[in-house]
This record gives C-alpha cells, sequence and structure tokens, in this order.
C-alpha cells in the first residue's frame, strides 16, 4: 500500500523498534508511548481497519492476538498469580477503528499497553 506508514515499516522503509517478525506479523515499539511498555501488532499485509478484515485474515489476527501475552511476558508485564492465587500486573489490548474509535493510523494495529500506572489519557 502506497503512503502507510505501517506499511513502510513493514517494509523496513522506515525504521522502528522491532520486537517481533514472523512471515505475517510485525510488533514494534509505540513511537510516542503512553505506558511504560506501548507495543504495537500489525499484520504485514495491509488491513485499514478491523471492519475491513476479510474471512482469509483470521488467522493472523488469531495470531497478533495470541503473540500479546509472549510480548507482555517478553516485556515483564504478563498477568502473573501471587500465592494467594490472585493475579498481579497485566497489560491493556486495543484497536483502535475509524475516527470514533479514535483511529489515527489506518493500518490495522493492535496496542499492547502495560507497566506501572498512570499511563498517559488512559485507565
Ligand atoms: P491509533 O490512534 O490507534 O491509530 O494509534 C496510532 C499509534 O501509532 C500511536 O500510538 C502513535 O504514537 C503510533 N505511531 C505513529 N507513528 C509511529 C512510528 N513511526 N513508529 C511507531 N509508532 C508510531
Ligand atoms: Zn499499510
Amino acid at each position: 500500500m502506497d503512503n502507510c506508514l505501517f506499511c513502510k515499516i513493514a517494509a523496513q522503509q522506515i525504521p522502528a523498534t522491532v520486537v517481533y517478525e514472523d512471515d505475517a506479523v510485525l510488533a514494534f515499539k509505540d513511537i510516542n508511548p503512553a505506558a511504560p511498555v506501548h507495543l504495537l501488532i500489525i499484520p504485514k499485509k495491509h488491513i485499514s481497519t478491523l471492519s475491513d478484515v476479510a474471512p482469509e485474515d483470521t488467522e493472523v489476527l488469531g495470531r497478533m492476538l495470541a503473540l500479546a501475552p509472549k510480548l507482555a511476558a517478553e516485556h515483564g508485564v504478563a498477568v502473573e498469580y501471587d500465592a494467594d492465587g490472585q493475579p498481579t500486573r497485566g497489560y491493556k489490548t486495543l484497536i483502535n477503528s475509524g475516527p470514533d474509535g479514535g483511529q489515527v493510523v489506518y493500518h490495522l494495529h493492535m496496542h499492547v499497553y502495560g507497566g506501572a500506572r498512570p499511563w498517559k489519557g488512559m485507565h
């Protein structure tokens, strides 16, 4: 896709701090982090929004979602359980879709936020 920022990152035409890559998925650090851990997970294929996902894209969506807890663990924010079985730490996954959803970059991406609060502009 011409002129798509995240396609250019996927094609290594624009630098990013890549934390994971495979044949279909890329993850990198958000350039303007809203939390101590703020990663973006994208499909390498250009998909504009979640509303543009086609039936053949469900596998890559599943891979993006399954990657989130792995990256959270690598960045020290995975959900863990204390001696009483109570969950600790954790992270937020978020996909903004369209203008009312707060989407700014029109290449599907999932945010992964974690780390000590407060986070910028978020609950
Ligand atoms: P959204 O509002 O969901 O479209 O979020 C777009 C996100 O992309 C924002 O959190 C930006 O900080 C982030 N972003 C924009 N440009 C870059 C870039 N070149 N590298 C990494 N993250 C970026
Ligand atoms: Zn794109």
